[in-house]
């Protein structure tokens, strides 16, 4: 049942003959239902979760990020690597490229954006949003199978779920964006709270509006269909599960990198500023407050926040 590594993609990322002990997973958490797959390849018991639902019912901007996130944690999930369909910003970033990003912008409106809503204002450091760790691993493994990968980048994260104006697109190259996608945000902002690592390979599908390739062939700007972009997908999809399930077989247990301490290693703010704060949320400071009060997490129970309808973990 429980499992330790999480991959969060889309279909065909995993592929049910690969591995051993396939089970469907339903979990109930606070913010409502997510629907997994666990599965053991070479050992190591890995959680499927495809972030649009089981049928790819749920477009971007209603994606239950929160949902998915907490049903990862709470399976006992420590690294997570994930995907996502991207556009090119950049005219040397070609369709069917793969890039493992390392920062982001985020451009997103209406998404509930962290677990803290009340109870502890947290402030969850920003400086390596993508797990440093896992993207050294992520590249070493591309390189051993001679999968071609750009290690870094700059994810533009948008609402969605519209494409972006050609306007748009010149105002993130200007941003020094590298790829513009609508689901990072705030998938990894939510997973550095519930410390977990976690890492995105982006699958790169089309050039953004207005953009064309280096070379001066896909100059024009072409009207962008969903069609296109499942079609590029397709023929990338093989390489991101090769990489995934590669890089997952030399992962240990071991995470020696600092989101583990994502949360409980920072001072309650009062505490930090030399004042006594509000005196709320302050209790039970250390791993029982930090990250998502879990079964297995130490704190016991459930879970539950609060009583404050499940606003925070
Ligand atoms: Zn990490």
């Amino acid at each position: 049942m429980k499992a330790q590594f999480g991959i969060i993609g889309g279909t065909g990322v995993y592929e049910p003959d690969l591995l051993e002990d396939l089970e469907t997973i339903d979990m109930d958490t606070p913010y409502g239902p997510a629907v997994m797959q666990a599965g053991t390849y070479r050992g190591r018991r890995i959680a499927f979760l495809p972030r649009h639902g089981p049928g790819h019912q749920t477009p971007p901007h209603r994606v239950n990020y929160r949902a998915n996130i907490w049903a990862l944690k709470e399976l006992g999930v420590t690294q997570v690597l994930a995907t996502a369909a991207v556009g090119s910003l950049q005219p040397d970033i070609a369709p069917g490229s793969l890039v493992i990003v390392d920062n982001f912008l985020d451009f997103t409106k209406t998404r509930p954006v962290t677990f803290f809503e009340s109870g502890r204002v947290v402030h969850v450091d920003m400086t390596d949003p993508y797990c440093g760790r896992l993207r050294q691993a992520l590249a070493k493994t591309a390189r051993r199978l001679g999968l071609a990968v750009r290690a870094g980048g700059t994810y533009v994260c948008v609402e969605g779920p519209r494409f972006e104006t050609t306007a748009e697109i010149r105002l993130f190259q200007a941003f020094g964006g590298h790829v513009v996608g609508m689901t990072s945000v705030p998938e990894v902002v939510l997973a550095k709270e519930a410390e977990l690592c976690y890492a995105t390979v982006c699958m790169v599908t089309n050039y953004g509006a207005g953009i064309g390739a280096a070379d001066g062939t896909a100059g024009a700007p072409e009207p962008l269909t969903h069609q296109e972009v499942l079609k590029v997908m397709g023929q990338s999809v093989h390489r991101i599960r090769e990489l995934f399930l590669e890089t997952i077989a030399v992962l240990g247990s071991e995470r020696p990198c600092r989101c583990p301490q994502a949360v409980s290693g920072q001072a309650p703010l009062g505490q930090r500023h030399g004042d006594t704060g509000d005196g709320k949320g302050e209790q039970g400071n250390g791993s029982n407050v930090a990250g998502l009060h879990v079964p297995g997490s130490g704190s016991g129970g459930r879970g539950e926040p609060d009583g404050a309808g499940g606003d925070r973990p």
